[in-house]
């Protein structure tokens, strides 16, 4: 890529096509499956919930092959100090200047104590019947919460953190 470091809105969406979260970045790198971006704290975070700025700038990785995505904080970020925030998602898509992804609820995110957390397990009951996810996304989910929770306990790729924040 010659055209990098270049801005790339990141739109993610529900199963049902509702919003999630829309906001800028900085697409940093581009190599292979996986894209490298920077959001700077006082980016706006367009939600489902309202509009959010942000606090504490991270590094949000997102791969076109792989059912996660992970934003690691420069420092621990609101009321539970994440580290590092992994969302069980679809494989994203670059679409032009809009990296596109869904939503699938569950997340594994760590703390500044190294505590691992799996949330959102009832909303993703309530989609899984709500949206009547296929069975081969339920089993991809649960083999993304499965790889996750492993990797965030032994700091494996991507949860190595220090390799990844302030690049
Ligand atoms: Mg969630």
């Amino acid at each position: 890529m010659t055209d990098l470091p270049r801005p790339v809105r990141i739109a993610s969406t529900k199963y049902d096509g509702s919003l999630h979260y829309e906001f800028g970045a900085t697409l940093l790198s581009h190599e292979g499956s996986m894209l490298t971006f920077r959001v700077p704290a006082g980016t706006v975070l367009k939600g489902y919930r309202g509009d959010v700025d942000v606090e504490t700038a991270f590094t949000a990785l997102f791969w076109t092959d792989r059912h996660y995505n992970i934003y690691h904080n420069v420092s621990p970020a609101g009321r539970r100090g994440i580290m590092s925030y992994a969302n069980i998602a679809t494989p994203a898509r670059l679409d032009g200047d809009v990296l596109r992804w869904i939503d699938l609820d569950l997340d594994v995110f760590t703390d500044a104590d190294g505590t691992v957390t799996l949330d959102d397990v009832d909303e993703f009951e309530d989609h899984r019947a709500r949206f009547a996810y296929p069975d081969e996304l339920v089993a991809a989910v649960f083999a993304a919460r499965d790889e996750l929770l492993e990797l965030a306990k032994t700091g494996g790729f991507p949860f190595d953190r220090e390799a990844h924040v302030g690049t």
